[in-house]
């Protein structure tokens, strides 16, 4: 049972691993699924915006293809070389005024979004009629080809639009043609707050199913364990009840068998004797249901008869009847308070207490201490005993109903587990408390507080 409980448990906890990290990869996907969205909305937005920089200021554009054609010229000429063209066209004098009125169109197209840009210079290709194309420069995408914009480097910016320009132009009576290829590198600031403010809905979806399942995989846990639990004990009280009645039972069938011989019906102190240990018998299995229907009841079912009683006097009756069961006994007192008045029931708590002596003499005591003090405004009874103590682990468990410390061997010691609930029960019953302190070898002490 116990090796499929574990079983069971170590299944769910990968179940449940393995339903963790298909979320993770799910929400995961949706997020990728969402940038890439994100990507494409921006795209198209800015597409609308910018399809040609002339939209944003065709004098300046246009003053711009005349600085393109000028150095074009000059090249046609070789007064210039390549690299001077790119240095030219790179650091052209309208670059910050370009930038900023692409900047503020953006901000007034997308007021919701704030947009760092690049357009890089990707190629400067010459086509004359009669020679073959000519390229001054070709290069990937480089933030050191910026030609406008206020972007710092390309790594978090993605990849816009492409722009392919052409200037015409004509020098000693022949045509050339210019082409310019740029690229648009945006990023958006924030843009994973952004993406992570539309996946809301479905992060706590995901969260609340998650904590969800866990918390319904602990409450069946427990129940479960709880449940073996109610099972072991409900074993092992049939177990001891078992062998509580097997002793009485089989003794009265021995005595039936002696009765039934006429010799031992003739013989008066025989015949008494067996009829002794008959009633004797009888006494023990009507004891054992009485104590069986006795812990049925909880502390709101004990109707209790309350009586004012001076207690010191009613513990040292307990203890002389005790005694007189127990005399080799050792039962030291010590009461640290004098005719105590308390309201209490006599007969429940008189069975209480001697269950709990009882107890000590059944787990190895000799010696028991029996202290009386006053703590803190509550009557303070403890018994204290030198038996075979009880681990610290067991010690929460001691006062449930049927709860018995496994002994190795069952039958070392009878009992039925019922004992101390009832104790418990019963000083609830009243409105007080019951502790326990163990070391394991060395004694138990019992502590009851009552209300003064
Ligand atoms: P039982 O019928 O088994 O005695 P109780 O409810 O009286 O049932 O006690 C529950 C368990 O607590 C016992 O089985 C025993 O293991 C442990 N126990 C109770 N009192 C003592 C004690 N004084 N010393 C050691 N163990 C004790």
């Amino acid at each position: 049972m116990k090796q499929r409980i574990n079983l069971l448990i170590a299944l769910s906890v990968v179940a449940l691993i393995v339903l963790s990290l298909v979320q993770c990869y799910l929400v995961k996907t949706t997020y990728d699924y969402k940038v890439a969205q994100f990507h494409t909305e921006i795209k198209n937005e800015i597409a609308n915006i910018s399809n040609n920089y002339s939209d944003i200021d065709s004098v300046l554009v246009s003053r711009k293809e005349a600085l393109y054609k000028q150095l074009s010229e000059n090249y046609i000429q070789g007064k210039k070389s390549k690299i001077d063209i790119k240095t030219g066209i790179l650091y052209n004098e309208y670059q910050d005024a370009l930038t900023q009125k692409i900047q503020r169109k953006f901000e007034r197209e997308l007021p919701n979004l704030k947009i760092d840009f690049a357009i890089v210079l990707n190629k400067f290709i010459l086509f004359q009629n009669t020679k073959k194309a000519d390229t001054i420069f070709s290069e990937k995408p480089f933030i050191k080809n910026k030609l406008y914009g206020n972007l710092a480097s390309l790594n978090h910016a993605f990849l816009v639009r492409n722009y392919v320009g052409t200037t015409n132009g004509t020098y000693n009576n022949e045509d050339y043609q210019l082409l310019t290829e740029d690229s648009m590198y945006v990023s958006v600031i924030d843009w994973e707050t952004i993406i992570l403010r539309r996946m809301t809905f479905i992060l706590i979806l995901s969260l609340l199913s998650i904590l969800t399942l866990i918390t319904l995989f602990v409450i069946a846990l427990k129940a479960l364990i709880k449940q073996k639990k109610v099972s072991d004990v409900k074993t092992d009280f049939i177990n001891n009840i078992t062998h509580e009645l097997k002793t009485p039972l089989a003794t009265l069938g021995i005595s039936t068998k002696i009765l039934e011989k006429k010799d031992v019906r003739d013989n008066d102190e025989s015949f008494n004797a067996i009829v002794n240990t008959i009633s004797r018998q009888n006494n023990r299995l009507q004891n054992l249901i009485d104590q069986v229907m006795a812990n049925s009841l909880t502390e709101n079912q004990i109707e209790l008869q309350k009586e004012q009683i001076e207690t010191e006097d009613f513990l040292r009756s307990i203890i002389d009847d005790f005694k007189l069961t127990y005399p080799k006994i050792n039962i030291i007192t010590d009461f640290q308070t004098d005719k105590t008045n308390l309201v209490l029931d006599k007969f429940h708590l008189t069975t209480a207490l001697l269950n709990v002596l009882e107890n000590a003499v059944k787990y190895g005591s000799n010696t028991i201490i029996l202290k009386t003090k006053l703590v803190q405004n509550q009557f303070s009874i403890s018994i204290e005993d030198d038996g075979i103590g009880i681990s610290k682990n067991k010690q929460p468990l001691l006062f449930e109903k049927f709860y018995r410390v496994e002994q190795g061997n069952l039958h070392n010691t009878k009992g039925l587990g019922l004992g101390l609930y009832y104790v418990d029960q019963i000083i609830k019953a009243h409105q007080g408390s019951i502790a326990v302190m163990s070391d394991l070898g060395k004694g138990t002490q019992f502590t009851i507080l009552l209300k003064v």
